[in-house]
């Protein structure tokens, strides 16, 4: 197993839509050392997911890992369907663009069908924040970033964030480009953003 480089914002990788594997190919060793990889790259940057396109390789295949590092699930040609219209908002980060998080909305409950490592059909609801972090790497299958999604307004530096209290409502209103007025308003508006989401926003996927 080897620890792979990671593409970086700018690398045409992150912006083309990943080709799907064949049921077939998954056994591959090729597809299977890839996995290998990916678990041992994970773990060695404390990651919750990772895209394949994130390390260079187009294909349809994601892994997830447990807060613990210690459990892994592997996500080939994984389709969403959409369980609920709420929406949970958090700082989501990405390894591909380190130290940077802005704000993005999910859906809150999502239903996940997919190929595991050893080809099976699989299928799973996820809500939380295994759906933010799913969303966050199917959408890395599809080209897309998080900073396509988020308010560009709450794009800041991790150590900023850190500094200058990322949880309070009314920075998170502020940085939204809402009045004060409003957020003291409506001051349990904060409450679904950050109930779900990552406790800080610390980690990368
Ligand atoms: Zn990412």
């Amino acid at each position: 197993m080897s620890i792979l480089k990671v593409a970086r914002m700018g690398h045409p990788i992150l912006r083309q839509v990943a080709t799907p594997l064949l049921q077939e190919q998954i056994s591959d060793s090729s597809v299977q050392r890839l996995i290998d990889d990916m678990v041992q790259t994970l773990a060695e940057v404390d990651g919750a997911g990772l895209a394949a396109p994130q390390v260079h390789s187009s294909v349809r295949l994601v892994v997830l890992a447990s807060e613990d590092q210690k459990e892994h699930m592997v996500l080939v040609n994984p389709e969403l369907s959409f369980l609920t219209t709420e929406r949970i908002r958090s700082y989501e980060g990405c390894l591909s663009l380190p130290h940077l998080r802005g704000l993005v909305d999910r859906v809150a409950r999502v239903h996940v069908e997919a190929f595991n490592h050893e080809g099976e059909r699989v299928a799973f609801d996820a809500e939380g924040f295994s759906a933010i972090v799913i969303q966050h790497e199917v959408d890395h299958l599809d080209g897309v970033l998080f900073i396509d999604r988020c308010n560009t307004r709450s794009l800041s530096y991790l150590e900023e964030l850190q500094k200058h209290g990322s949880l309070d409502p009314s920075f998170e209103a502020a940085m939204e480009g809402e009045s004060n007025e409003s957020a003291s308003a409506n001051p349990g508006s904060g409450d679904s953003s950050g109930a779900d989401g990552p406790e800080s926003p610390d980690q990368e996927i």
